[in-house]
């Protein structure tokens, strides 16, 4: 009997995670007129209209129901671009009942996940160009980790959980970046911009496309920049994302269908990078963002419907992966097996596979009582169920 643990859940072949990052109690006026236009909330107008989310939602979302978002989120009164410059609004995460209510809105919701990005995002200058990043600003592994503590009770405050994950603010560590997340209790973290192995062609040991652990946190990689565009969208001709775009085809040969085709046939995370809204306070325009890219959005959910996707969040995606690191399976006489775990984390399902070899099978116990039947996915059978373990199991 041949029997295996599933690389990713219902034995797809790459999960696909949509990250948005900069969620706040923020808006950016970018027009004059008095009415909420669309792009110039960052959370703070909840789900009214021309909102954020009521944008995210009609444009795309409520078109694709299986994707699963993952909001990050910026905890207190977020920092401008540089010192002098304004929102229009811009509060903690907790100083109004209309944002608390969209947060725990958002919470409750299936198919929606919040996670950590800091207090206030970092340190603004005089010139946008020395702006530091949250984590470069941390001087000592101490200030670091009570700044991830007093950023962490404001979530809890709020939505009665800690955060499980998060990601650094700028993909920048700083000093004490990876000790302050292994030692404040996060599961899973965002700790690299990995899209540079494709964009810039750079090779080095941090970054890659799979998951690992760092410091016993779950390494979850950021593989696609959604603001590369793909060629076949014309309506953004001669934009200088669409020219960038063209430029990586005609030079290097790269499109984000091969980006995206290349992830997926050595199966691995398909992470796709946004930001809340395009408008910044020093009135440049924030690559990527959901305003700009929303046809190319369209795009690729189209592309990988055809797919054998595992839609999920980063913390699903984290719990079934030290699942599947921790459990083995033991086969052992009749068509009977058994998991055992390294460590107590095997509450969540599994999936298990087994070669098709023409006849169907069920998962029994042990006094063979039908318990559950094995699907089809490309040659294999495969069942998603919450095995025990140390119950015997039989193949059937
Ligand atoms: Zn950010």
């Amino acid at each position: 009997m041949i029997l295996n643990i599933a690389k990713w859940k219902d034995n797809a072949v790459s999960p696909v995670i949509f990250m948005v990052d900069d969620i706040a109690n923020v808006s950016v006026k970018n027009s004059k007129r008095e009415k909420l236009e669309i792009g110039e909330d960052w959370g703070q107008y909840g789900r009214d209209n021309n909102s954020m989310w009521d944008f995210l939602s009609k444009n795309l979302l409520e078109k694709f129901p299986h994707i699963q978002t993952t909001l990050f989120l910026v905890t207190d009164k977020r920092v401008p671009m540089a010192l002098g410059e304004t929102y229009n609004y811009n509060e903690p995460m907790d100083r109004n009942k209309k944002f608390i209510n969209f947060l725990q809105y958002l919470s409750s919701q299936p198919n929606v996940e919040l996670a950590y990005h800091g207090t206030t995002h970092g340190k603004a200058s005089i010139k946008h160009k020395d702006f530091l990043q949250e984590w470069e600003t941390f001087k000592t592994l101490d200030i670091a980790t009570s700044e991830i503590n007093r950023g962490k009770e404001l979530f809890k405050k709020v939505l009665s959980a800690y955060p499980t994950g998060g990601k650094y603010c700028g993909y920048e560590a700083g000093k004490f970046g990876d000790d302050s997340i292994s030692k404040t209790g996060f599961k899973w973290w965002c700790y690299h911009w990995d899209g540079v192995i494709w964009d810039r062609g750079i090779k080095n040991s941090k970054y890659n496309y799979d998951l690992e652990i760092n410091q016993g946190v779950v390494d979850i990689p950021s593989t696609v920049d959604a603001s590369t565009l793909s060629l076949k969208i014309v309506k953004k001709f001669f934009t200088r994302k669409y020219l960038k775009s063209l430029y990586l085809y005609l030079k290097k040969g790269k499109t984000i269908e091969r980006h995206i085709a290349s992830l997926y046939n050595n199966g691995e995370v398909i992470s796709i990078q946004e930001h809340t809204s395009p408008y910044r306070t020093d009135g440049r325009i924030q690559y990527p963002n959901i305003v700009s890219d929303i046809d190319n959005l369209n795009y690729i959910f189209s592309f990988l419907n055809k797919k054998e996707i595992w839609y999920t969040t980063c913390n699903a995606l984290a719990d079934y992966y030290l699942t599947r690191l921790n459990v083995t399976i033991q086969i052992k006489k009749n068509n009977t097996f058994q998991l055992s775990t390294k460590r107590n984390v095997a509450k969540e399902l599994l999936t298990l596979v087994t070669p098709f070899m023409g006849e169907e099978r069920s998962l029994c116990d042990e006094e063979g009582k039908f318990l559950s039947i094995f699907k089809h996915k490309r040659d294999e059978l495969y069942i998603t169920y919450p095995f025990k373990i140390g119950k015997i199991y039989k193949l059937i």
